[in-house]
């Protein structure tokens, strides 16, 4: 007999509460000569070796607890098939998608499900080898471990974002130790002013020590030391196998900057990195997004490495090469707009190795570096994530969703047949010439917009693209066939905006992550402004709700509109605005609808959320020399995280 309904394709490796596991694919690495599938090998090892960093970073007995929780995993001697033991296991791995207690979009402390009874007899039933090393006797296990995961008074958010309220003493992050907000802000706003090109407080904690403040910098010589130096120590590696002097240069200046945790050498690397353009095998390793930090500031600890997928690159090399004919005929203000844009270059590239922040979540896109001036004065650099892109969208032909949500016949079809390169064009826009599109008035910075910036600046690289995937400049350079993929892309977009993404949050929760605040601030907004005109509707059909475009052209207008608006509110560094409109449009959700998601996927059985497995580089030895590298697909994701922690734990389960 078939079971049809469990019947998934290989990408689907595994799944626990709302998260599912997917497999991506890198064929391409079993065509590539030696010298790179070795490059690649030392740079997936350095993308490993800072994993403990972002637990870390995430919470300060984040660490003790995986390791702890592991240890129980691998050791418990009683029944290893009850329920409870399965609702352990799947807060293990919740653990794991979230590098820690927090969840990644919520931010909200995780529940666990089983029993404080239960955990108990857990740690009774496996008080040996780790967790023998943290605590001396079972009862401070217990006492200390419940507390730390089930007490929900005990860190319970790991970015407050509430304005009303001390945003750093609370959240859970460990980026400032016994600092107030006041004092933090001051701090940095002082050392910003004395060292304006620097990326201020990046890679370093700030802590009060005897009424001083002072900062203690993640470097080989400071804090986060063990694992640093075993991430230098594969780049170093690597520097054997690098493709062109360009390549070397900037390998060599993102040691120097670990090794001395210097800004002004974050800044070299960075302009270095930007130089090259040539490379098939790029790497982000680093401090580098700072979503995490409730000020902005502080880096999280992540590594994407990937190689360039070169035919699909033609597409993101046209945009390029016309990215000042898009910036003239941005629908914005002309003293907004860029006189040169400079530099921008695109690649669309195949992961080879997700690391810290970026494991087991990946983005889709991703455009860097993210300090101002360097952007302004050296460009950037804007990759799609091919092989990511394409997981998920075979997980998402399959599931089903596209059948339950979409309106009609006609959308249906269009999804399938110009859902993958709509969405593949939408982050291409959105990262390539969105984020770089644009300049701020003389004396403004991003920071003004404190909180509110990252939305803001999200809606901002969204907007560019929803309004440029009409133009039909697209056809003219031959990127697109027909304007029907602009309209797949809207309606996926304002559907998922207003409605399906709600799926990702808890009932009675508002909109927190900045991604999600955007998409909704951009399509609410659409439907408020374009309601007298019908422009965007929301239709019953049976009890269910479906959201219709009636006229795509005049929601393209509105996206012209909004993003002229958002523009400005950028370059003038209007805190006030940016407030009011992520917080009218892009931050409460409707209950109703919220309820009748929940429902609808319930029936659907899909796990909202995804992370990925990564493969395994296997180096295959002769006479002590690499002869060949292989490729290997791992199968089960518990595995995967239990060899990464027994393989990469460079940083001690406690500090104190
Ligand atoms: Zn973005």
């Amino acid at each position: 007999m078939e079971n049809s309904k469990h019947n998934h394709h290989s990408v689907y490796i595994d799944r626990f509460d709302d998260v599912k596991i997917l497999q991506y694919r890198f064929d391409e690495f079993e065509n590539l000569p030696l010298d790179k599938k070795i490059l690649v090998y030392c740079l997936s090892q350095a993308s490993l070796a800072g994993r403990d960093i972002i637990y870390d970073q995430n919470y300060k007995h984040n660490l003790l607890i995986r390791n702890s929780l592991e240890s129980i995993f691998e050791k418990y001697s009683g029944d290893r098939n009850s329920k409870e033991f399965e609702l352990f296991t799947n807060y293990l791995k919740r653990i794991w998608y979230s590098n820690g207690i927090h969840d990644p979009f919520s931010k909200e402390k995780i529940k666990p499900e089983f029993s404080e009874h239960y955990f108990h007899h857990l740690i009774e039933n496996s008080f040996e080898g780790s967790l023998q090393k943290f605590f001396k006797t079972t009862e401070e296990a217990k006492t200390q471990l419940s507390k730390l995961i089930s007490n929900p008074d005990i860190a319970p958010k790991g970015l407050e974002q509430d304005s009303n309220k001390d945003i750093i003493q609370n959240s859970a992050v460990n980026f400032y130790e016994g600092v107030s907000q006041e004092e933090s802000e001051k701090y940095y706003k002082n050392l910003q002013k004395e060292n304006p090109l620097l990326s201020c407080g990046l890679n370093s904690k700030l802590e009060k020590q005897r009424d001083q403040l002072v900062e203690k910098t993640w470097y080989s010589e400071g804090m986060y030391s063990s694992a640093i130096n075993n991430v230098t120590h594969w780049l170093r590696q690597a520097l054997d196998y690098t493709e062109n002097e360009q390549q070397t240069q900037w390998l060599k200046a993102l040691i120097q900057f670990y090794e001395t945790g210097d800004l002004e050498e974050f800044n070299t690397y960075n302009i270095q990195w930007l130089k090259d353009t040539q490379s098939d095998v790029d790497l982000i390793n680093g401090f580098i997004e700072t979503y995490s930090d409730p000020l902005g500031l502080k880096g999280t600890w992540e590594s994407i490495l990937h190689v360039r997928d070169r035919e699909a690159t033609r597409r993101t090399e046209i945009l390029s090469q016309n990215a000042q004919w898009f910036e003239d005929h941005a629908p914005i203000e002309k003293r907004f707009r860029k006189e040169k844009v400079k530099g921008i270059s695109a690649n669309v590239v195949n992961v080879a190795m997700l690391g810290g922040e970026s494991h087991p979540t990946s983005p889709v896109g991703v455009n860097l570096p993210n300090s101002d001036w360097i952007r302004k004065e050296y460009g950037s650099k804007s990759i799609t994530l091919n092989n990511i892109a394409s997981a998920h969208h075979e997980a998402m032909l399959q599931s089903g969703i596209i059948e339950e949500f979409a309106y009609s016949e006609t959308e249906k079809n269009r999804h399938k047949e110009h859902g993958f390169i709509a969405d593949n064009l939408h982050t291409d826009l959105h990262e390539c010439l969105g984020h770089g599109s644009g300049k701020m008035l003389e004396g403004v910075n991003s920071e003004a917009l404190k909180n509110y910036q990252a939305p803001i600046e999200e809606a901002r690289a969204d907007l560019f693209a929803l309004y440029f995937m009409m133009d039909q400049k697209l056809i003219d350079l031959g990127i697109i066939t027909t304007l029907d993929v602009a309209k797949a892309q809207y309606d996926s977009y304002i559907r998922n905006g207003l409605f399906t993404q709600l799926i990702k949050i808890k009932p009675g929760r508002n909109l927190e992550q900045a991604h999600m605040r955007n998409r909704q601030l951009i399509s609410l907004w659409c439907y408020k402004i374009g309601a007298p005109e019908n422009v965007i509707e929301f239709k019953k059909v049976e009890g269910k709700t479906f959201i219709v475009i009636n006229d795509y052209y005049k929601l393209r207008n509105l996206f012209g509109k909004l993003l002229a608006e958002i523009q400005r509110i950028k370059s003038e560094g209007d805190y006030e605005a940016a407030r009011q409109l992520v917080e009218d449009y892009g931050t409460i959700i409707d209950n109703e609808l919220h309820q009748e998601i929940i429902e609808r996927f319930q029936k659907l059985d899909i796990p909202p959320f995804t992370g990925f497995i990564n493969p395994q580089y296997i180096p295959v030895m002769e006479n002590n020399k690499i002869v060949d590298i292989n490729i290997q697909y791992a199968q089960n994701y518990q595995e995967q995280m239990l060899n990464y922690s027994k393989n990469y734990s460079f940083l001690p389960s406690k500090n104190d």
